[in-house]
């Protein structure tokens, strides 16, 4: 089954809940980078994050970016989503040596660090985009998003995210949920999600014995009758294209597009995200700088 996501309210709107699983994406982007398990772990966790937090973007061209780097051995980790809950990302050292905790495992913190922020950039089409910023909590990534929730935008929330990765190193199980509190919700209903989330299984345990993200948010919500507002496909996306690496090869400035232009035959520029390579030849590069100079 392909990954899909869930995003919806209670009947009364007061608790907003949102699940995926993401299996395949995780899956696909550990294939992509040759992620090692705790590199995939770190990474899978972020898009599974991203793919959630973009769907709360309200227009087709808002994008969100979110960020971590704690100086760990994993470096950065940097993932973009769309509202449409499709994702690309890397990761700065996708061959972490693996390192587990007591319990047996992955030691996602470790890896990440813990000197450093978690940056959530929000691109809303205004003139300068939304930024929101703290420092690493745990590394783990759900805790510090559920800080990030807390303290930048004043909404009581939990983040639950979990990869599971096979002894093959493949990708078992993904995925996750964000449930959140509005003003006004009683605090009957507060506690019985609290007692829920303290006592059930992981998010990864769920995944792997086969639960969906109705599953997800049934085993956190019980009896709270839900209305599903939109439910669909995610998926590993990446949407470069020849016009924006161009973009990107003119932003470095005239002086070093003309040093490339009299030192090489040519450029060859490797999107971060599909590792998709862009080959521009001399006459191209000459077109472009003409370009630029012209300011266009
Ligand atoms: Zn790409």
């Amino acid at each position: 089954m392909k990954d899909y996501l869930l995003r919806g309210t209670s009947i009364d709107g007061g608790i907003r809940f949102f699940s995926c699983v993401t299996t395949q994406l995780v899956e696909d982007a550990r294939k992509l980078h040759d992620c090692y398990p705790v590199a995939a772990a770190a990474l899978g966790r972020m898009l599974t994050a991203a793919s959630m937090m973009g769907t709360m973007l309200k227009s087709d061209k808002d994008s969100l970016t979110l960020q971590i780097n704690g100086k760990g051995p994993a470096g950065a980790v940097v993932v973009i989503s769309d509202n449409s809950g499709n994702v690309r990302g890397y990761i700065h050292n996708p061959h972490v040596e693996t390192v587990l905790k007591p319990s047996g495992k992955l030691d996602v913190g470790n890896a990440v660090g813990y000197d450093g922020n978690l940056t959530v950039i929000k691109d809303l089409g205004l003139k300068e985009p939304y930024v929101g910023q703290i420092p690493i909590v745990s590394g783990e990534i759900g805790d510090d998003l559920t800080v990030y929730f807390a303290n930048s935008e004043q909404i009581p929330t939990s983040v639950g995210l979990g990869v599971l990765i096979n002894t093959d190193g493949s990708v078992k199980a993904a995925g996750g949920f964000i449930i959140q509190v509005m003003p006004g919700v009683d605090d009957d209903t507060i506690s019985a999600i609290e007692y829920k989330l303290a006592r059930m299984r992981s998010i990864t345990e769920m995944v792997d014995s086969g639960a969906s993200p109705e599953g997800i948010i049934k085993e956190i919500l019980g009896d709270i009758e839900v209305s599903i507002h939109e439910k669909k496909e995610i998926g590993y996306v990446c949407n470069c294209t020849v016009e924006r690496i161009e973009r990107a090869l003119i932003s470095i400035g005239e002086n070093d597009l003309l040093d490339i232009i009299e030192n090489d035959e040519g450029a060859e520029l490797t999107c971060h995200f599909c590792n998709k390579k862009y080959r521009f030849d001399k006459d191209e590069l000459i077109a472009m700088l003409e370009r630029a100079k012209s300011g266009q």
